[in-house]
């Protein structure tokens, strides 16, 4: 098979017709092969109704059906997991993507060499400037930045293409869809390119993912990814060096209060009492922040040898 077009919706019902005889139209002009995974994230409307009808008249549609709304990540797990085609596109179902832009995103994929092309809304139609489009460039950045994938402008576009073996190899979970890149990237598959694609304004229903939280828990899930990818397999390496400052800071504090005492001491200088030196509570906090971190460090590796994930590697190939 060719093609598998994995397409998560939460509510889409006006949407999903027009956008499986969208994807059915350019399909067949190209000669494809295809199947079409629909997952239905909890949708409280009529969309696996129309699901349904879709599947009854076209054997190429698939559809999975959460109990209830679980996010954008699940839902693309869950379509990745049963995907069988070369090449696997992801879109939204809102009409926003474009699927003329599947036969281009394939040849790059299956031509050129990428292993992933994420797509680029050129023409941006959504909302105004303060609420979406300034955090999203702020965004953009610092996922660049922080993923060390520089060509990369558009993290969250819907519109992505995979070669297959990316897909089985990545394991999306929380809300990391928007850094699918990066976990790529992780897992070692670092062709990663980018291609324009025309979007249009949401045409039925209103946008799922609104707000400034979404900004908010962007960048905890991007430190998230940094941490783990940094020090996933050793946090003992982070933990136990910063440990160690601290605690070294506070030994250095502990003998300046200790040593002026004790020289005071031996001149029968008149002195004051420890506790009025800040070097005593620099010595006092730093000390136990040490250890705390310390015992975060061998509770992190405690954590880690017991994992299931300990010795996962992507092995490419092997006689
Ligand atoms: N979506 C989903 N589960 C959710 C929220 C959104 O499957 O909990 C789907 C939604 O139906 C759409 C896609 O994710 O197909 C992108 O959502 P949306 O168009 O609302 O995001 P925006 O384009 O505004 O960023
Ligand atoms: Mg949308």
């Amino acid at each position: 098979m060719d093609i598998t077009v994995v397409v998560p919706l939460y509510n889409e019902e006006e949407s999903l017709k027009e956008l499986h005889a969208w994807i059915k139209r350019v399909m067949d002009e190209n000669g494809l092969t295809y199947e079409i995974i629909f997952v239905n994230d909890g949708s409280t409307d009529n969309s696996w109704k129309v699901l349904q009808e879709l599947r009854s008249e076209f054997p190429e549609v698939h559809a999975i059906r959460f109990r209830r709304n679980y996010g954008k990540s699940p839902a693309l797990y869950c379509g990745f997991e049963r995907a069988q085609g070369d090449v696997v596109i992801t879109m939204d179902a809102d009409l926003q993507d474009s699927p003329d832009e599947i036969p281009e995103l394939r040849r790059m994929i299956l031509e050129d060499g990428y292993d992933l092309v994420s797509g680029y809304k050129m023409n941006r139609k959504q909302g105004d400037p303060l609420s979406k489009t300034i955090p999203t460039k702020l965004f953009n950045a610092t996922a660049r930045k922080v993923s060390g994938i520089k060509n990369l402008h558009d993290f969250n576009c819907g519109l992505k293409a995979y070669r297959k073996e990316v897909i089985k190899n990545i394991e999306v979970f929380g809300e990391m869809h928007r850094y699918i890149p990066y976990l790529a990237k992780e897992a070692g598959f670092n062709r990663i390119g980018e291609k324009m694609v025309h979007h249009q304004a949401r045409k039925h229903g209103k946008s799922k993912f609104m707000g400034w939280n979404r900004f908010v828990n962007g960048y905890l899930d991007l430190i998230t990814l940094w941490f783990l990818s940094t020090f996933g397999k050793k946090p003992m390496h982070v933990f136990g060096f910063l440990g160690s400052i601290m605690f070294i800071i506070g030994l250095i504090a502990v003998m300046v209060v200790g040593g002026t005492k004790l020289y005071c001491l031996c001149k029968g200088i008149p002195h004051a009492l420890v506790t009025d030196s800040p070097y005593f509570y620099i010595a006092l906090t730093m000390m136990i922040l040490g250890t705390q971190l310390f015992l975060a460090g061998f509770l992190g590796e405690l954590i880690s040898r017991n994992s299931q994930e300990r010795n996962k590697y992507h092995v490419a190939e092997e006689f």
